[in-house]
Protein backbone atom coordinates (compact mmCIF):
# COMPACT_ATOMS: atom_id res chain seq x y z
CA UNK A 1 0.00 0.00 0.00
CA UNK A 2 1.51 3.31 -0.82
CA UNK A 3 1.82 5.75 2.21
CA UNK A 4 -1.04 7.93 2.88
CA UNK A 5 -1.06 11.48 0.89
CA UNK A 6 -0.30 14.45 3.68
CA UNK A 7 -2.92 17.02 4.00
CA UNK A 8 -1.64 19.81 5.84
CA UNK A 9 -4.08 22.16 8.30
CA UNK A 10 -1.83 24.90 9.20
CA UNK A 11 -3.22 27.77 11.85
CA UNK A 12 -1.48 31.44 12.04
CA UNK A 13 -2.69 32.87 14.70
CA UNK A 14 -5.96 32.10 15.41
CA UNK A 15 -6.79 31.88 11.53
CA UNK A 16 -6.73 28.85 9.20
CA UNK A 17 -4.18 29.26 6.24
CA UNK A 18 -5.01 28.48 2.51
CA UNK A 19 -3.83 28.94 -1.18
CA UNK A 20 -4.65 32.79 -1.74
CA UNK A 21 -6.87 32.20 -4.69
CA UNK A 22 -10.88 32.88 -4.49
CA UNK A 23 -12.55 31.86 -1.43
CA UNK A 24 -15.67 29.98 -3.67
CA UNK A 25 -13.11 27.80 -4.90
CA UNK A 26 -11.66 26.41 -1.62
CA UNK A 27 -12.04 22.89 -0.82
CA UNK A 28 -9.83 20.58 1.48
CA UNK A 29 -8.36 19.58 -1.80
CA UNK A 30 -7.01 22.94 -1.61
CA UNK A 31 -4.70 22.30 0.82
CA UNK A 32 -2.50 19.58 -1.19
CA UNK A 33 -1.44 22.58 -3.06
CA UNK A 34 0.76 23.89 -0.32
CA UNK A 35 4.39 23.43 0.05
CA UNK A 36 5.42 22.14 3.27
CA UNK A 37 8.93 23.30 2.18
CA UNK A 38 7.41 26.95 3.09
CA UNK A 39 6.96 25.47 6.70
CA UNK A 40 10.39 23.78 7.31
CA UNK A 41 10.77 25.23 9.92
CA UNK A 42 7.84 24.84 12.31
CA UNK A 43 6.98 20.95 13.21
CA UNK A 44 4.60 18.86 10.92
CA UNK A 45 4.85 15.23 11.33
CA UNK A 46 1.87 15.29 13.71
CA UNK A 47 -1.33 12.78 12.21
CA UNK A 48 -4.06 13.85 14.24
CA UNK A 49 -6.40 11.79 11.75
CA UNK A 50 -6.68 9.53 8.43
CA UNK A 51 -10.18 10.47 6.14
CA UNK A 52 -10.22 9.75 2.33
CA UNK A 53 -8.73 13.06 1.88
CA UNK A 54 -5.44 11.41 3.42
CA UNK A 55 -3.21 12.02 6.64
CA UNK A 56 -4.42 14.51 8.32
CA UNK A 57 -1.17 16.82 9.51
CA UNK A 58 -1.88 19.98 12.40
CA UNK A 59 1.12 22.64 11.82
CA UNK A 60 0.13 25.36 13.97
CA UNK A 61 2.11 28.18 14.08
CA UNK A 62 0.96 29.68 17.12
CA UNK A 63 0.41 33.17 17.28
CA UNK A 64 2.40 33.90 14.30
CA UNK A 65 0.91 35.41 11.66
CA UNK A 66 1.75 34.49 8.06
CA UNK A 67 2.52 37.24 5.73
CA UNK A 68 3.33 35.42 2.55
CA UNK A 69 1.23 36.15 -0.68
CA UNK A 70 1.17 32.63 -2.04
CA UNK A 71 -1.28 32.11 1.01
CA UNK A 72 -4.36 33.37 3.13
CA UNK A 73 -5.90 33.63 6.37
CA UNK A 74 -9.30 32.73 7.02
CA UNK A 75 -11.20 32.73 10.34
CA UNK A 76 -13.49 29.68 11.02
CA UNK A 77 -16.48 31.39 10.49
CA UNK A 78 -15.30 32.49 6.67
CA UNK A 79 -13.71 28.75 6.07
CA UNK A 80 -17.84 27.50 7.68
CA UNK A 81 -18.88 29.59 5.12
CA UNK A 82 -17.21 27.80 2.03
CA UNK A 83 -16.52 24.29 3.27
CA UNK A 84 -19.05 21.05 3.09
CA UNK A 85 -20.49 20.10 6.43
CA UNK A 86 -18.01 17.23 6.32
CA UNK A 87 -15.50 19.01 5.45
CA UNK A 88 -15.56 21.50 8.11
CA UNK A 89 -15.85 19.00 10.54
CA UNK A 90 -12.18 17.67 9.48
CA UNK A 91 -11.09 21.53 10.27
CA UNK A 92 -12.91 21.70 14.00
CA UNK A 93 -11.26 18.68 14.62
CA UNK A 94 -7.59 19.67 13.27
CA UNK A 95 -8.57 23.52 15.15
CA UNK A 96 -9.63 22.01 18.35
CA UNK A 97 -6.71 20.13 18.70
CA UNK A 98 -4.17 22.93 17.74
CA UNK A 99 -6.05 24.61 20.71
CA UNK A 100 -5.85 22.28 23.03
CA UNK A 101 -2.03 21.51 22.38
CA UNK A 102 -1.84 25.16 22.96
CA UNK A 103 -3.50 25.73 25.98
CA UNK A 104 -2.17 22.91 27.80
CA UNK A 105 1.36 23.02 28.13
CA UNK A 106 2.02 22.74 31.44
CA UNK A 107 -0.14 20.94 34.40
CA UNK A 108 -3.09 22.27 35.60
CA UNK A 109 -2.42 20.26 38.85
CA UNK A 110 0.92 20.83 39.41
CA UNK A 111 2.43 23.42 37.12
CA UNK A 112 5.23 21.33 35.65
CA UNK A 113 5.79 21.17 31.77
CA UNK A 114 3.07 18.88 29.99
CA UNK A 115 4.35 15.96 27.27
CA UNK A 116 2.45 15.08 24.69
CA UNK A 117 1.32 11.55 24.57
CA UNK A 118 2.24 9.30 21.35
CA UNK A 119 -0.87 7.13 21.02
CA UNK A 120 -3.45 9.13 21.63
CA UNK A 121 -4.93 12.93 21.67
CA UNK A 122 -3.63 13.74 25.47
CA UNK A 123 -1.27 15.94 27.41
CA UNK A 124 0.77 14.26 30.29
CA UNK A 125 2.44 15.29 33.37
CA UNK A 126 4.96 12.73 34.39
CA UNK A 127 5.90 14.94 37.58
CA UNK A 128 2.14 14.41 38.95
CA UNK A 129 0.43 12.43 36.56
CA UNK A 130 -2.30 14.37 35.48
CA UNK A 131 -3.49 13.56 32.14
CA UNK A 132 -5.79 16.20 30.16
CA UNK A 133 -7.76 15.69 26.99
CA UNK A 134 -9.48 17.82 24.58
CA UNK A 135 -12.14 19.76 26.02
CA UNK A 136 -15.63 19.66 24.42
CA UNK A 137 -18.36 21.79 25.55
CA UNK A 138 -21.76 20.92 25.40
CA UNK A 139 -24.08 23.76 24.05
CA UNK A 140 -28.04 23.04 23.54
CA UNK A 141 -29.49 24.74 20.83
CA UNK A 142 -33.52 24.71 20.64
CA UNK A 143 -35.76 25.57 17.67
CA UNK A 144 -39.67 26.27 19.50
CA UNK A 145 -43.27 26.61 17.60
CA UNK A 146 -45.83 27.95 18.33
CA UNK A 147 -49.06 27.01 16.46
CA UNK A 148 -48.11 27.92 13.17
CA UNK A 149 -45.53 30.52 14.51
CA UNK A 150 -41.71 29.90 15.24
CA UNK A 151 -39.74 31.57 17.96
CA UNK A 152 -36.46 33.75 16.55
CA UNK A 153 -34.18 35.72 18.32
CA UNK A 154 -31.56 38.16 18.23
CA UNK A 155 -28.73 37.54 19.89
CA UNK A 156 -26.36 40.54 21.68
CA UNK A 157 -23.85 38.27 19.37
CA UNK A 158 -25.80 38.31 16.36
CA UNK A 159 -26.10 41.99 16.62
CA UNK A 160 -23.46 42.53 13.97
CA UNK A 161 -24.60 40.08 11.85
CA UNK A 162 -28.12 41.35 12.06
CA UNK A 163 -29.82 37.75 11.68
CA UNK A 164 -32.46 36.25 14.13
CA UNK A 165 -31.65 32.70 15.01
CA UNK A 166 -32.60 29.88 17.80
CA UNK A 167 -31.66 29.96 21.27
CA UNK A 168 -28.62 28.33 22.73
CA UNK A 169 -26.96 28.07 25.69
CA UNK A 170 -23.97 26.44 27.50
CA UNK A 171 -25.10 22.95 29.61
CA UNK A 172 -23.72 23.54 32.77
CA UNK A 173 -22.30 21.35 35.55
CA UNK A 174 -24.64 18.45 36.74
CA UNK A 175 -26.99 19.15 34.17
CA UNK A 176 -28.72 17.15 31.69
CA UNK A 177 -29.04 18.55 27.86
CA UNK A 178 -33.03 18.46 28.45
CA UNK A 179 -32.40 20.53 31.75
CA UNK A 180 -30.03 22.80 29.86
CA UNK A 181 -33.30 23.29 27.37
CA UNK A 182 -35.76 24.14 29.90
CA UNK A 183 -33.72 26.44 32.22
CA UNK A 184 -31.62 28.51 29.01
CA UNK A 185 -35.25 29.05 27.05
CA UNK A 186 -36.30 30.37 30.77
CA UNK A 187 -33.79 32.34 30.99
CA UNK A 188 -33.32 33.76 27.82
CA UNK A 189 -37.43 34.79 26.69
CA UNK A 190 -39.15 33.64 30.07
CA UNK A 191 -41.25 30.93 28.28
CA UNK A 192 -42.10 26.94 28.88
CA UNK A 193 -41.30 24.41 26.11
CA UNK A 194 -42.44 20.56 26.07
CA UNK A 195 -42.39 18.07 23.80
CA UNK A 196 -38.60 18.49 23.31
CA UNK A 197 -36.92 16.05 20.44
CA UNK A 198 -33.33 15.46 19.64
CA UNK A 199 -32.46 16.93 16.49
CA UNK A 200 -28.74 16.27 15.69
CA UNK A 201 -25.47 17.82 16.76
CA UNK A 202 -22.63 19.75 14.90
CA UNK A 203 -19.03 20.16 16.11
CA UNK A 204 -18.79 24.16 16.70
CA UNK A 205 -15.27 24.97 17.24
CA UNK A 206 -15.30 28.78 18.58
CA UNK A 207 -13.57 27.27 19.98
CA UNK A 208 -14.71 23.68 21.43
CA UNK A 209 -18.32 23.33 21.74
CA UNK A 210 -20.43 21.05 20.67
CA UNK A 211 -24.24 22.29 19.48
CA UNK A 212 -26.70 19.42 20.60
CA UNK A 213 -29.61 20.33 18.28
CA UNK A 214 -33.69 19.89 19.30
CA UNK A 215 -36.97 20.97 18.40
CA UNK A 216 -39.81 21.66 20.65
CA UNK A 217 -43.10 23.28 21.18
CA UNK A 218 -44.40 26.26 23.47
CA UNK A 219 -45.98 24.86 26.89
CA UNK A 220 -46.63 28.66 28.30
CA UNK A 221 -45.62 32.12 29.98
CA UNK A 222 -45.23 35.07 28.15
CA UNK A 223 -41.57 36.66 26.43
CA UNK A 224 -39.63 38.42 29.06
CA UNK A 225 -36.47 38.83 27.40
CA UNK A 226 -32.94 38.58 29.58
CA UNK A 227 -31.65 41.83 27.81
CA UNK A 228 -27.58 41.32 28.51
CA UNK A 229 -28.31 37.84 26.00
CA UNK A 230 -30.89 38.75 23.69
CA UNK A 231 -31.49 42.11 21.94
CA UNK A 232 -35.17 41.01 20.81
CA UNK A 233 -37.36 37.94 20.04
CA UNK A 234 -40.69 37.36 18.46
CA UNK A 235 -42.93 34.80 17.40
CA UNK A 236 -42.73 34.86 12.99
CA UNK A 237 -44.97 34.29 10.35
CA UNK A 238 -43.19 31.54 7.72
CA UNK A 239 -43.83 33.63 4.81
CA UNK A 240 -41.81 36.95 6.65
CA UNK A 241 -38.73 35.62 8.63
CA UNK A 242 -36.47 37.94 9.36
CA UNK A 243 -33.04 37.40 7.97
CA UNK A 244 -32.20 34.23 9.34
CA UNK A 245 -28.43 31.64 9.63
CA UNK A 246 -27.28 30.07 6.53
CA UNK A 247 -28.70 26.02 6.54
CA UNK A 248 -25.01 24.88 6.91
CA UNK A 249 -25.53 25.79 10.35
CA UNK A 250 -27.52 23.95 13.20
CA UNK A 251 -29.48 26.22 13.84
CA UNK A 252 -30.11 26.82 10.00
CA UNK A 253 -31.01 23.32 9.69
CA UNK A 254 -33.35 23.48 12.77
CA UNK A 255 -35.29 26.47 11.49
CA UNK A 256 -35.53 24.77 8.19
CA UNK A 257 -37.37 21.83 9.65
CA UNK A 258 -39.13 23.43 12.01
CA UNK A 259 -41.04 25.47 8.98
CA UNK A 260 -41.87 22.45 7.24
CA UNK A 261 -43.77 21.13 10.15
CA UNK A 262 -45.56 24.27 10.10
CA UNK A 263 -46.26 23.56 6.60
CA UNK A 264 -47.34 20.31 7.34
CA UNK A 265 -49.96 21.97 9.58
CA UNK A 266 -51.70 23.99 6.88
ZN1 LIG B 1 1.50 17.84 37.15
Amino acid sequence: MSPLKKIPFIFSDNRWVVPNRELEGIRLTSLFDISLDDFSSYEHDQVIDQSAYGAHILLDMQKEVLEQEDYQLLSMREALAVLSFEEFQHLAKAWQYAIFLRTHRYCGQCGDAMQKVQWEMAMHCYTCGHRSYPRVSPCIIVSIRKDDKILLAQGVRHQRAGFFSTLAGFVESGESLEQAVHREVKEEVGIEVKNIEYFGSQAWPFPHSIMVGYLADYAGGDLVLDKKEILSADWFDIDALPKIPPKLSIAGLLIEETLKRIQQLE
